[in-house]
């Protein structure tokens, strides 16, 4: 059975930039919060962001994923002169944990996919591994925990929405924000607006 590990393990986590984590892709996800920080980071209006780098999942709607290039599907964030990631401070979740995937966020548990090849013996720790990012897991982990929260709510009911509702909750998952205001409070209003949408409330 794979070993649970928590923030205190520690793993076989080194990071050699072979760049294997970034080919392959088109399966990133992307959170609202994603939007607007990737948005602000490249300094371009959240429409931009979404049409130039951004595309839906077909049967997995309304979720949106990174856009993947070329025959390799390389990820579109991924430089090719270095190999590191353009979007580093602000990549999305699944970034950020890599080679670790979530078994239970709320209490920080994960399994190690192992996909990084590393010669060497050298042990780090899981919260060293995670949260050396930038801060982004401690960052953005409630508000990961709501957006799966609602994803677990829309897309059993997907299907049985009109074209009118599924694209105003598209609206207010990824573009109806202000990049001035603030981002939480932002995604909060619109969640308990898509909530009243799906539950008929005032639609
Ligand atoms: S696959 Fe692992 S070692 Fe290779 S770039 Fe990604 S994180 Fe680094
Ligand atoms: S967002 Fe960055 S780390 Fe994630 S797949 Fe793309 S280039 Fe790689």
């Amino acid at each position: 059975m794979e070993e649970i590990l928590n923030l205190k393990s520690k793993a076989k986590l080194n990071c050699t930039l072979c760049e294997k984590c970034c080919e392959y892709r088109g399966d990133i996800k992307i959170t609202p919060i994603n939007v607007l920080e990737i948005s602000k980071f490249l300094k371009i209006p959240i429409n931009e962001f979404l049409n130039k780098y951004t595309e839906e999942v077909k049967g997995e709607e309304p979720e949106i994923v990174i856009k993947g290039i070329g025959e390799k599907k390389e990820c579109i964030f991924n430089n090719r002169e270095n190999y590191k990631c353009q979007i580093n401070r602000v990549k999305p979740m699944q970034c950020v944990v890599f080679p670790l995937v979530p078994v239970d966020i709320k209490r920080d548990l994960f399994i190690n996919s192992k996909a990084c090849k590393i010669e060497s013996d050298k042990q780090t720790s899981v919260d060293k591994w995670i949260n050396g990012n930038h801060n982004i897991y401690k960052r953005n982990k409630n508000i990961y925990l709501k957006w799966i929260e609602l994803m677990e709510e829309i897309q059993p009911k997907w299907n049985s929405f009109s074209k009118d509702k599924q694209n105003r909750i598209k609206e207010l998952l990824f573009r109806e924000y202000n990049l001035k205001q603030n981002y939480e409070k932002q995604i909060f209003r619109n969640i308990k607006e898509i909530r009243n949408i799906i539950y008929n409330i005032n639609f």
